[in-house]
C-alpha cells in the first residue's frame, strides 16, 4: 500500500510529475483540481459550484472539496493506494484527510515536496497559459494562486514535516530527471 501526496506550488510541474510518479508505483494519480476541470467542462452541479473559485485561483470551499476527495478514495482503484495531487491545500483539508484515512485504520506514508524557485514558477506558468490556454492562468490570477500556496499551503508541508515523512524534491532540469529524484526519495521514505 503507498498512500502518497505530491505537493508544490503552481508551475512547479507538480501535475505531470504525479502522473509519472503514480505510474512508477502503480497507483492512481488523483488531481482534484483536474476533477474540477472536468466538472466545470461536464457543466456538472460541481463544475457549476466549483468554477468562480477556479477563475479566481480561490480554494473551492473545504466542505466541497473533502467530499469530492472522499468519494474519489472510495473508489476500487484507490483501495491499494494512491497519489494525491493538489490535496491537502490547507491544514484543515489536512484534518479532514487524517479522519477520512482513519476510518479504515490507514495513513499516508510519504510526501513528495517540489522545489522550484519563483521566477522560473512564473514563466512556467504564463507559458502553459500560452500553450494551454488555462482561464486560471492569467498574472493575476497566477499571483493569487502563489500567495494562496504560500499562506494556506506551506503549513500543510510543516505538518508532514513534523511526522517525518517529507522528501524535498529539487524540482529543476528535464521531467524525467525530476521524476527518478522523486521516485529515490520516496523509496527512501518508504524503506524506513
Ligand atoms: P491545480 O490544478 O491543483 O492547480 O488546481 C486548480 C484549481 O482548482 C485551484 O486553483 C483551486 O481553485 C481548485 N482546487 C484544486 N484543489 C483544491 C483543493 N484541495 N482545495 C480547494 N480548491 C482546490
Amino acid at each position: 500500500m503507498t498512500r502518497l501526496i505530491i505537493i508544490g506550488p503552481p508551475g512547479s510541474g507538480k501535475g505531470t510529475q504525479a502522473e509519472h510518479i503514480a505510474a512508477h508505483f502503480n497507483v492512481p494519480a488523483i488531481s482534484t483540481g483536474d476533477i474540477f476541470r472536468s466538472n466545470v467542462r461536464e457543466q456538472t452541479q460541481l463544475g457549476d459550484e466549483a468554477t468562480r473559485f477556479l477563475d479566481r485561483g480561490e480554494f473551492v470551499p473545504d466542505d466541497v472539496t473533502n467530499a469530492m476527495v472522499r468519494e474519489r478514495l472510495a473508489d476500487a482503484d484507490a483501495n491499494g493506494g494512491f497519489l494525491l495531487d493538489g490535496y491537502p491545500r490547507n491544514t484543515s483539508q489536512v484534518e479532514a484527510l487524517d479522519a477520512m484515512l482513519a476510518e479504515s485504520g490507514n495513513h499516508i506514508d510519504g510526501v513528495v515536496l517540489l522545489l522550484v524557485d519563483d521566477d522560473e514558477l512564473t514563466a512556467r506558468m504564463l507559458n502553459r497559459a500560452r500553450e494551454q490556454g488555462r482561464s486560471d492562468d492569467t498574472a493575476e490570477v497566477i499571483r493569487r494562486r502563489l500567495e494562496l500556496y504560500r499562506t494556506e499551503t506551506a503549513p500543510v508541508v510543516d505538518l508532514y514535516s513534523e511526522r517525518g515523512i517529507v522528501a524535498d524534491v529539487d524540482g529543476s532540469g528535464t521531467p524525467a530527471e525530476v521524476t527518478d529524484r522523486a521516485v529515490a526519495a520516496v523509496e527512501r521514505l518508504l524503506e524506513r
